[in-house]
This record gives C-alpha cells, structure tokens and sequence, in this order.
C-alpha cells in the first residue's frame, strides 16, 4: 500500500509538468480490470458570485451548468456537485439579497456540498446563519469553529462519507483563516490551522473506512499544497484565485477553476473496488458557453430575480480604455475611475470642485474595455449615496483634502484618500499629517488656489454631511442641495457614461505624490 502510494506520487507530479486538461495516472502495480473500479465523478465551480452569465453572455451560467450536469450524470451516475467557496457576496445582486439569490440557485442546480470561502462571512454569521438554513446542500468545515460549541459554525459538518457501489469516498471543508481578519465572522468564530485539521480529517476518515478522500478548501494554492503534504489527501478540490489552476503537491493533484462558473471542472476518480484507494484520476476543464443550451428547470430563478438581472444588464456606453476600479488603487493614489467620477459629479452639479473618498468606490478589479452595463456601474458605486453641492472656504477645502492624504503612508487602503476634479495638489506622505499638501491651485479659469474665497463642491452625501470616514471639517459647509433632491451617485455616473456613449478616462497627474515619486526613483537606481 505504501509503495504504492509512492509509485502513483511519483506519476503525478510526472504528468503534471505539462500544462494539460487531461491526465492519466498509471499506477506502476498491474493494472486493475476495469470491472473492478467505481467511477467517481466531481463537478468542480468556484468563486461563483452570480448565477447568469457574464462576458455577455458568453460565459457561465448556472442554468448551463445544470444542463451538462445532467448530461455528465447520465454516463457517471456518481456524480456529486461541488462548490469551493465564495458565493454570497460580493456582487450587485448581494446589496439587495444578501446571497439568497445564490442559495436558491445552488439548490436548483442540486448542488451536493460547498465549503465556506472567505466572503461567505463578508455580512456577518448570522446572515450566513440565514443562507445555511436557506440551503438544500450541505456545508463541510472541518476548521471553521464556532468557539461556544466547539463544534463547526451554524451546524455545518466537519466532513461526510458517501458510499459508491460499496466503496467509501470521504470529503471534508477547509477555509482561509485569514478570513478572521479579512471577512466578518465575528469574535465567536474561529479558524484552526488547514494542515493539522487535514491530518486529523484524514485519519478519521480512513478509520471509518473511507480510503478515498476528498478536501473541498477555499486556500490560497501555497496553503492547499501545505495540505496536500502533510496529509494523505487523493484530491484538492479549490477556490479563491479566480484563475484556472492545475497544480500538484504530495502526490496529490490540486484544481482551481476560473470564478463565475466559467468552466465546469470535471474530475474523474477511478476507485479500486477491492481496496476502496484510487486507482488513477482524469479530469478534464469544461467551458461553460452559449453553445451550451439552459436548463428549462432553472427558468423558475431567472423569473423570480428577472427585473434585477433585467436592470443590471442594460448597456450603458463603453469604455476604450481598462478601468481602474481595484480598491487599493482608489485608495493610495488618482485613478481614472476616480477621475471620471469626480468630473461627473463637479459636471453634474455645476461645482468648482468634485470629490469622493476612494473608500466609496468599489468593484474592486479591472474593468476590461468594452461594453458598459448597469452592473459595472452599480458595482463600482454600489452605496446609492446621493449627491450634495456644498459651498466652503478655501481653507475647508485644503482641510479636507489634507483629511484625504493623512494616512496615505500609514494605512495600506485608506477609504478617506480623495479623488478630486477641478483642483490639482502635489502631497508629500512623509511629511506630518494636516501639512502634507505642497502645492494646491484650481483647474478652472482662475487656477490660482484663495484660502478666503469660497469653493463649491460637488461630493456624496456620506462625507458631507454624514462625515464618513472623518471627513468631519465638511460638515462646515453651506448645503446647497437638499439631501433628499439629490442624484444618486450611480445614476449621475451612469448619466455621464450615456451622454458620452464612449468613454476613455486617463489618469492627468492631478494627484501627484512626492515621496511615491522618489522612492521609484530610488528603486530604478
Ligand atoms: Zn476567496
């Protein structure tokens, strides 16, 4: 048994030097008949955070992935589903429903198990308490511990055994700890380490007779290695970075399939009926595309969730350059969606100046150039804040763009960093905090900066008036449109994409760092 093990470790990490979408392992002991081996079949989705199609509907789609289920179920009739983590949010639709628009998909697809991604925490355990109940499947978390039951959180289970023409095939869930920090499960929830509960899953399945075992993780791939050695896991089953990944560590194969379902990943374990361990793996990365006709059961989800999916894929122009919507981007430095969006707003109010705190711009990803729909736009401002004209000095006005900058060198995404229009500065985040601005001026007519004149500005309601993420020295201001005649923000940015039909913003140096700028020099030397 041993050697064996060793002679199949040694065929795999062979085989997988090639970047293939097939692969064989052949044992080096004699073959097995055929008629001694159960086929196990597991359908592989990961990181799905909608169940429509994206790319335009050139990708994904559960309605899809239902119908090659039942296809690949018909010749593999033990077939499970499975989802590595990540579905309740983030997406549009979550601002509304919090996820149950996931749940309610996944049960129409007869999704079997799903380990807890990271974001599956991202509003609070006792919304993903809600969407558990909610859910037709089962939830595998062997390291996700609800500390007052010692036991894993909101009932899910460590791990399950399910039997196959009379062999035992052992699955148990494993989730980044570092979503204690990163999501929001609050102090009761703790994450144990995935190697050490990987070795204790392992021994507890084989003891109860399961020789084949399968770990559902949502890890970072350097983690699921970390498993992979240092337990005698057949098969990792992955999610988390968005990316299409075949890796293999301690003999054991690892996949990850690309996020919103846009290829099935179909692994095939071929189980030794006599010793119940596995024989060989195939697997094989199925695209999901038009070609590939909807389930008519799932029109059920598509009818009830019609309107938003209907609102979200209107297109609203295109853009001609790639977006700059990632969070740390928006929050460290100018970026052309900020840009884009402080014009809008200096535009849309008729302002001398347009703000927005890059902690209110969201999406955080690239944004292919390409059509524009309603859901690119909501994602990138999601909060409906509205948006407010107020009148300050000038010397309010530095205030708060010194606001913008003071934590700039000390956090590594500060929500309160300002993308502006109609004003240009150069900061050095060096410098004390409230004297970093070294030079401030106008970008209108009269360009030169008057700390006594008075400055109108067009920015959202959440610093404003409400002083969200400190900004606090607005609330000085003279309002000038009343908060509830207000535009949202999403809707004047959407105005702006439609009257310009195609956009390209580009980053024009309104920001500038000093300190950024010479440590780059300094680099290149
Ligand atoms: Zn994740």
């Amino acid at each position: 048994m041993r050697l064996h093990r060793v002679a199949t470790r040694t065929a795999l990490s062979l085989g997988l030097t090639l970047s293939l979408i097939f692969l064989s392992i052949i044992p080096l002991q004699a073959q097995q008949p055929a008629d001694c081996l159960v086929r196990v079949t597991l359908l592989q989705l990961n990181d799905v955070y909608q169940f429509a199609p994206v790319e335009l509907g050139t990708r994904g789609g559960l309605a899809r992935v239902l119908t090659l289920k039942n296809e690949i179920q018909k010749e593999s009739p033990n077939t499970l589903l499975l989802l590595s983590g990540d579905t309740i949010s983030p997406s549009v639709e979550s601002i509304t429903y919090k996820g149950a628009q996931m749940i309610d998909a996944w049960n129409a697809i007869g999704l079997d198990y799903s380990v807890f991604g990271n974001h599956e925490f991202d509003f609070g355990p006792d919304e993903l308490l809600k969407r558990m109940q909610e859910s037709k499947f089962k939830w595998l978390a062997a390291n996700v511990i609800d500390k007052k039951t010692g036991r894993p959180f909101g009932g899910a289970e460590p791990f399950v055994i399910r039997e196959f023409d009379g062999v035992k095939v052992g699955l148990f869930g494993l989730t980044l700890e570092e979503t204690k920090t990163t999501s929001r499960p609050g102090p009761d929830v703790e994450f144990l380490s995935p190697c050490e509960t990987a070795r204790k899953m392992v021994t507890e399945l084989h003891s109860r007779g399961a020789k084949t075992v399968v770990a559902l993780t949502h890890l970072s791939m350097s983690e699921d290695k970390e498993v992979a050695r240092c337990a005698e896991v057949d098969v990792i089953i992955g999610g988390h970075e968005h990316t299409l990944l075949e890796s293999s560590s301690g003999g054991a194969p690892i996949f990850k399939m690309n996020a919103d379902a846009r290829d099935l990943g179909e692994i095939n374990l071929n189980i030794s009926k006599t010793t119940g361990a596995v024989e060989s793996i195939d697997w094989k990365v199925i695209p999901v595309t038009s070609a590939i006709k909807d389930d008519v059961s799932f029109a059920a989800i598509n009818r009830k969730y019609g309107a938003i999916m209907k609102e979200l894929a209107q297109v609203v122009g295109r853009t001609t350059v790639e977006l700059e919507a990632r969070s740390a981007a928006g929050r460290t430095g100018e970026t052309n969606v900020g840009d884009f969006i402080a014009d809008s707003f200096r535009a849309a109010m008729g302002a001398d100046v347009g703000l927005i705190n890059g902690g209110s711009i969201r999406a955080d990803e690239l944004i292919r150039p390409g059509v524009l729909t309603s859901r690119n736009v909501l994602s990138i401002l999601p909060f409906k804040n509205r948006v407010v004209k107020i009148e300050v000095d000038g010397a309010t006005l530095r205030q708060a763009l010194e606001h913008g900058v003071a934590r700039t060198a000390e956090d590594a995404e500060p929500g309160r960093f300002p993308q502006v229009s109609g004003v240009r500065f150069t900061f050095d985040a060096t410098r004390p905090a409230g004297s970093r601005i070294v030079d401030l001026a106008m970008t209108g007519r009269n360009p030169v900066f008057d700390p006594n004149k008075k400055y109108t500005i067009a920015t959202n309601d959440y610093i404003a008036l409400d002083g969200g993420d400190g900004y606090a020295v607005l609330k000085s201001g003279r309002l000038l449109t009343p908060r509830e005649r207000a535009p949202f923000d999403s809707d004047v940015v959407r105005a702006a994409i439609v009257k310009q039909k195609r956009i390209a913003p580009r980053v024009d140096g309104r920001i500038k760092r000093l300190d950024l700028a010479r440590k780059q020099t300094t680099d290149c030397n």
